[in-house]
């Protein structure tokens, strides 16, 4: 995979960031005003429809509004939301632009080949402006690709404002709908532009300038329940010798789909699955992808507790150079074909992040949490019927625990190592004994040999 060799350094060395961040504020201040307005109608009318999530954007409106203002004040600790300024364009003519940028917890991708422009996914709701502006800031018009991978509104929650704002040629979204006042916004402003909706499946290809696009999932007739996740759209970007895995918030059903499907995943760069969850980024999916680096786009602090600790360690210990915008903010990788650079050291903190409160009971939560909420429910039922299954006297003497790995249908201690890469929804705590699980079509781990 690694033909090419590739060195990581400071953009500020490269791409001169700095210089342009007058341009941008004061570009930006000008859309912001009126289009924030527009956003505030929006919210408005979604407080009668969806109390749930006008309260989110009502919060989340108000921390955006601090952090632009901090971001203008503290160049220093985060990077400015702006990256490649104009004087910068005719370099980008041989060069592959991915830009992460730092839209708190959710997705935007900008990715620049040339004349040949793609966004992948749009934030949430209120982070339409900030990514048209720094859209704007590269001086592009018009974008060539525009990717929503899942409706979730942390990553297509900012699009409707990027379909009114741009020349928009293709719209990508999986066959795939939710029934919400985001996505209906989507919808409308692609139907408000005359544009159509392209449902792209794996094995489909396209270019962008210089670049190919490969499709990767969902595979055609993929059928995920109502897991909208895993119909995230994952796309791997060719350039010369240099690959990019895009997966959305893929979990682990839609990897395993990718790996049976016998795709050559591997990748240089890799964005982290489902903003570093541990339902995505399976040892198996890394292994295969083999990244050198790997980037999370996750907001600081997010009350999912993204990244998750167990994907952090496995990326260590693969020896797999991480950014996140959660604590460097917009990450920038410049592919030249052969080398890719970028403006800031890979992070060194290994910080994972800390699931907040009682989901259950948090009446503020996004879709996506709802969605956690419900698996974590589900997982917990699943625990009180086992526990309420009589266990004969002398079934289990010692009343040890096991934890099942209810996909790969082995038994393990609590200790062992796999419990703690295990995904939520596959664990399984009994009281069973180890020849009751084996009559039930379990078998023993050969590690932690329960
Ligand atoms: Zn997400
Ligand atoms: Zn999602």
């Amino acid at each position: 995979m690694k033909k090419s060799r590739i060195a990581a350094i400071l953009a500020a060395l490269i791409l001169g960031i700095s210089g342009c961040a007058g341009t941008v504020d004061s570009t930006g201040t000008d859309v912001n005003t009126s289009t924030v307005e527009t956003e505030a109608v929006e919210n408005e009318a979604e407080s009668t429809e969806e109390t749930t999530e006008s309260t989110e954007n009502g919060r989340e409106s108000s921390e955006e509004t601090e952090s632009l203002d901090g971001t203008e004040s503290s160049q220093g600790t985060k990077n400015s939301g702006v990256s490649q300024e104009t004087d910068n364009s005719q370099d980008t003519e041989g060069s592959l632009v991915v830009n992460f940028i730092d839209i708190g917890q959710g997705d935007s991708i900008l990715i620049t080949q040339g004349d040949h422009h793609m966004l992948i996914d749009g934030g949430e709701n209120d982070q339409g402006t900030k990514i048209q502006s720094y859209i704007q800031a590269n001086n592009i018009k018009e974008l060539e690709y525009v990717v929503g991978t899942h409706p979730d509104s942390d990553h297509i929650g900012g699009l409707d404002v990027i379909i009114y704002k741009f020349d928009c040629k293709n719209i990508l979204m999986p066959e795939y709908s939710k029934d919400t006042k985001t996505y209906e916004d989507v919808i409308s402003a692609v139907e408000t532009k005359g544009y159509k909706i392209t449902h792209p499946i794996a094995g489909d290809t396209f270019s962008l300038g210089d670049a190919s696009v490969e499709v990767l999932s969902p595979q055609a007739g993929a059928d995920y329940g109502d897991n909208a996740n895993d119909y995230s759209i994952a796309l791997k970007i060719t350039y010369k010798d240099t690959t990019f895995l895009f997966t959305g918030d893929c979990e682990e059903a839609a990897e395993e789909d990718m790996i049976n499907s016998g795709y050559d995943l591997s990748a240089d760069v890799m964005k982290a699955g489902h903003h570093g969850s541990n339902t995505s980024n399976t040892q198996e999916f890394l292994e295969k992808v083999n990244p050198e680096y790997v980037v999370i786009s996750c907001g600081e602090g997010n009350e999912y507790g993204h990244p998750r600790a167990e994907v952090l360690n496995n990326l260590r210990s693969m020896g797999v150079k991480v950014f996140r915008t959660d604590e460097q903010g917009t990450i920038v990788a410049v592919s030249n074909g052969s080398e890719i650079v970028w403006n800031a050291s890979p992070s060194e903190s290994w910080q994972a992040g800390e699931p907040k409160g009682n989901a259950g009971e948090d009446t503020v939560e996004t879709t996506e949490n709802s969605q956690e909420t419900g698996e974590n429910s589900r997982t917990q039922e699943a625990v009180q019927a086992q526990e309420t299954v009589p266990i004969a006297a002398d079934a289990n003497p010692q009343g040890t625990t096991y934890i099942l790995n209810t996909n790969t249908k082995k038994i393990h201690y609590p200790s062992c190592k796999s419990v703690s890469q295990m995904s939520e929804k596959n664990k399984q705590a009994t009281n069973q004994s180890v020849a009751e699980l084996e009559a039930a079509g379990y078998e023993p781990c050969k590690n932690c040999n329960p």
